[in-house]
């Protein structure tokens, strides 16, 4: 199903909880809404379902505003944190629920009950409780009822925050490929950027109330439009004025600029290891830490800690040792604008 948002508003009170949302998601894609706590996510979530109605503003599926009508009219999937399953009925029981109650025949019901037990991977579990089901389990359940009535849109909020680290991680996976074979069109909030990441066709980065910038996870992450998307996503260290660092003195050209730096821009060496003239800074080994592929090393350059890796085959740091810095390229942001410079 396509959706479009359009100008979307919402106060809590005089709290201003939604700020001019406005949004398309393409038919089958899945969307990930990130961003910190309190800015707005499950807010938008609850709007397109129809559980809160949106001050101004308007929402289309396929076309069709439907801002009236009714949640249960919707065609929508939920799967929360913690919309518990019936504990007094069995998985099969638990993923009929929904066709049972649009009075599906007995037959179409098993039919379908039984092709998503297969779909979900819960087969041999129809006749289990939710009590006898691992945590990863029971969200497959609730993922099954969610699609047993045929939904057009999935919505989810949060569905692996309650689960233990490994099992997220497998859940992601099996979500992804899930979403893929249904073919339906899905949003996802979530804290956690490597689950947004991951799992998502697109991310709408969401901060007080708007969206602060929506593109695929490596177009946000190579190309940050502000600094709060810069800054939450991936790692970086955002030194305050860009024109104390070599290569960069020009960048006070455009006014007073702010310099995000990426791990990967930083390079560090000898003397004898950057071509002559290459506009190294000096810089000091602060901390070092083991990352299993790589270390990530902290290093201290006029006063300013940046962070960069360093792959295991290199001869060893220590901390306290003075290293020459290269910074290779780095975002930049000034009160208007973003944009990208290198270091020549
Ligand atoms: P989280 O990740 O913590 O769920 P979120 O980004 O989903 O956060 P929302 O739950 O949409 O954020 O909440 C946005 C703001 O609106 C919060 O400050 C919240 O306290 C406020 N809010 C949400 N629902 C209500 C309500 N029914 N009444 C009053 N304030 C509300």
């Amino acid at each position: 199903m396509h959706i479009q948002v359009r100008n979307l508003d919402k106060h809590f009170g005089s709290f201003h909880a939604v700020k001019d949302v406005s949004f398309d998601i393409e038919k089958g894609h899945l969307i990930g809404l990130l961003g910190p706590s309190g800015g707005g996510k499950t807010s938008i979530l609850r709007m397109l379902a129809g559980l809160e109605s949106p001050d101004s503003g308007e929402i289309a599926f396929h076309g069709q505003v439907v801002n009236d009508i009714p949640p249960q009219e919707r065609g929508i999937g939920f799967v929360f944190q913690n919309y518990a399953l019936f504990k007094h009925m069995t998985v099969f029981d638990n993923i009929a629920f929904g066709l049972k109650v649009k009075k599906a025949p007995k037959s179409k019901i098993k039919e379908r009950v039984m092709e998503l037990v297969e779909l979900t991977g819960l087969k041999g579990f129809e006749k289990r409780y939710p009590h006898q089901l691992s945590g990863g389990q029971r969200q497959r359940v609730a993922f099954a009822r969610a699609l047993a009535p045929e939904p057009q849109l999935l919505l989810l909020d949060e569905p692996f925050a309650a689960i233990d680290a490994k099992i997220r991680q497998e859940l992601r996976s099996w979500l992804r490929e899930l979403i893929e074979r249904v073919g339906i069109t899905s949003i996802f909030v979530t804290h956690d950027q490597d689950e947004a990441i991951e799992v998502a066709d697109e991310i709408m980065i969401i901060n007080q109330g708007r969206v602060e910038q929506k593109g695929t996870p490596w177009d946000i992450y190579k190309e940050p439009k502000t600094p709060f998307v810069a800054t939450f996503i991936g790692e970086s260290t955002m030194v305050e004025e860009a024109s104390v660092l070599k290569g960069f003195d020009g960048a006070g050209s455009r006014g007073q600029a702010r310099a995000l730096i990426r791990p990967e821009y930083i390079e560090l060496g000898h003397e004898q290891d950057f071509p002559i003239l290459s506009a190294t800074e000096e810089g000091i080994v602060r901390h070092l830490h083991f990352r299993g592929s790589e270390w990530l090393v902290e290093v201290e350059v006029k006063g300013r800690k940046l962070v960069t890796y360093r792959s295991l085959e290199k001869d060893t740091l220590q901390p306290g040792q003075e290293i020459r810095v290269l910074i290779h390229r780095a975002y930049l942001f000034n009160e208007e604008d973003s944009w990208i410079e290198e270091n020549r």
